[in-house]
């Protein structure tokens, strides 16, 4: 055989009906690691249960272990195992939709417009914080929260500024309800001086706010991850914050942090029990070859 590229390979196999159907099949795939049974139930605690997973439903979840691992009747499992966890149980939120849902407009970059929202009072915690404030990429669902003294439009603008558009770049368009901080004089300013157009979004229309909806699902886990230790929710914020982040998103399909950086976020179980490092060996597909045989 003539030494070739692997690019001419490549493209030799592609023209070759029969290998280009099996390639096809395969290659879209996400490698899968098939557990054994005793495995299980450790899975479902660390895409669950665990803070970072943040207690997500049957489908979240699923999606969460279904794109790492894989085990027969493995839907089934999940749903069983939610339907018992007793957290779920104690703070299931309602399922209400929201009447007359409007349709947010789809945003085609990323981080253009953002959609802030305030959440609380909490109980305070040892360092005074009250309340949280929450920044949503509209496009791409990303959310970031920070917990404030107080929600002052002084402390909304600075931390937008500081931690969002000063990370992230200036984004076109600022989303809000008309809460006090939102319309006040600073805000207004701000968003002047940065040339960021403002859009107050009626207080009885909340639907089309999407972080107002974040909102709603960062109830019922802020409540479960928070338990009995009210004051101390400061902490739990980050991890809040991830769940949210690598969590398939209803209306996107997708998770937050895939849209945002086109790849998954590594949780603590990927590094653990690295599946990928040996899928992505390039020796992976010869060395198993003779034992699939
Ligand atoms: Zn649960």
């Amino acid at each position: 055989m003539p030494s070739r590229k692997s690019s001419d390979i490549r493209k030799g196999q592609l023209e070759d009906e029969e290998l280009k159907k099996i390639i096809g099949c395969f290659e879209k795939e996400e490698a899968q690691l098939v557990v054994p049974a005793e495995e299980r139930e450790r899975i479902l605690q660390e895409y669950h249960n665990a803070p970072t997973a943040g207690h997500y439903v049957v489908e979240n979840t699923y999606k969460k272990i279904s794109s790492r691992y894989y085990f027969q009747g493995m839907k089934k499992f999940i749903s069983e195992y939610i339907k018992t966890c007793s957290e779920c149980n104690r703070y299931k939120p309602t399922n209400q939709k929201p009447a007359g849902l409007l349709r947010t407009p789809a945003y085609a970059q990323r981080l253009e417009t953002l959609a802030i929202d305030i959440f609380g009072p909490l109980p305070e915690t040892p360092t005074g914080k009250k309340w949280i404030f929450i920044v949503e990429d509209t496009s791409t669902k990303w959310v970031e929260l920070f917990s404030l003294a107080e929600a002052t439009a002084e402390n909304c603008a600075k931390t937008l500024i500081e931690e969002v558009l000063l990370r992230y770049g200036l984004s076109r368009r600022l989303l809000s309800n008309n809460g006090s901080q939102f319309i006040s004089a600073v805000m207004q300013l701000t968003c002047d001086l940065l040339e960021i157009t403002q859009d107050l979004i009626p207080v009885y229309h909340p639907q089309a706010n999407p972080s107002e909806r974040k909102n709603r699902d960062l109830k019922p886990r802020l409540a479960i991850l928070v338990g009995e230790e009210h004051s101390a929710w400061e902490d739990k914020l980050p991890l809040i914050r991830f769940a949210m982040n690598t969590s398939v998103c209803d209306t996107t399909g997708h998770t937050a942090a895939y849209l945002q950086f086109g790849r998954q976020l590594r949780t603590s179980d990927d590094i653990r029990h690295d599946i990928r490092q040996v899928i992505d060996n390039d020796n992976f597909v010869p060395e198993i070859t003779p034992y699939l045989k």
